[in-house]
């Protein structure tokens, strides 16, 4: 997907830049899920081991794998269900997804797909990142762990992997409210947005 395309914007355009920038810096390429035969033939697997229908995972996720990041909307466009700043929030969920392969996508993939509490993991990880980019923007949070807890549930995880999963969201948080970011995609991001749009970040 050619990220260097006209946005509707400013906002739109800052996405672009953003998007554009993290690519460059972690060689990553984002391509349109819709029109993926791998992320069809993915979103098949996962409805037979019953972790997420079909249309949920075509429609409704982003999908990162090794250096590539499957998306199902435009970026830079907010006409769908993803507003400007879901894009960036999802870019500093997506590179640290993107930081968890590590070099060695064939175990990342394996531990995903078979293992739940690994899978949670993972995602409490990139979690951590949607919270740090909140807490940047609006020096609040608006939303608790239980946040991550429902989305996990789409995840095919047991109720005790959603309880640690809480727990370990809420040991997260006095240091994100104290302004520390542990993510470096957080990180990227955050750096990126002071120096190229300053405005994003609402308290200061
Ligand atoms: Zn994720």
């Amino acid at each position: 997907m050619a990220l260097r395309q006209d946005a509707k914007s400013r906002l739109g355009d800052d996405v672009i830049r953003l998007w554009d920038f993290m690519t460059g810096k972690y060689d990553v390429k984002v391509y349109d899920k819709r029109t993926s035969g791998l992320m069809s033939l993915a979103g098949k697997i996962l409805q037979r081991l019953s972790i997420m229908s079909y249309e949920q995972f075509m429609n409704g996720y982003v999908t990162t794998i090794g250096n590539r990041i499957y998306i199902p909307f435009k970026l830079g466009d907010d006409e769908g269900r993803w507003s400007y700043w879901d894009q960036i929030v999802l870019c500093a969920h997506e590179f640290q997804h993107v930081r968890q392969f590590n070099g060695s996508v064939v175990s990342f993939v394996w531990n995903y797909v078979r293992n739940p509490e690994k899978r949670a993991l993972y995602e409490c990880q990139a979690f951590r990142g949607n919270f740090e980019m909140e807490y940047f923007k609006w020096k609040e949070l608006p939303y608790t762990s239980t946040m991550v807890k429902n989305k996990l549930r789409y995840y095919g995880c047991s109720e005790k992997i959603l309880n640690n999963a809480t727990h370990y969201i809420d040991s997260c948080i006095p240091t994100i409210e104290l302004g520390g970011v542990v993510n470096q995609a957080s990180k990227d991001v955050i750096n990126w947005l002071r120096a190229n749009a300053g405005y994003w970040e609402l308290k200061k």
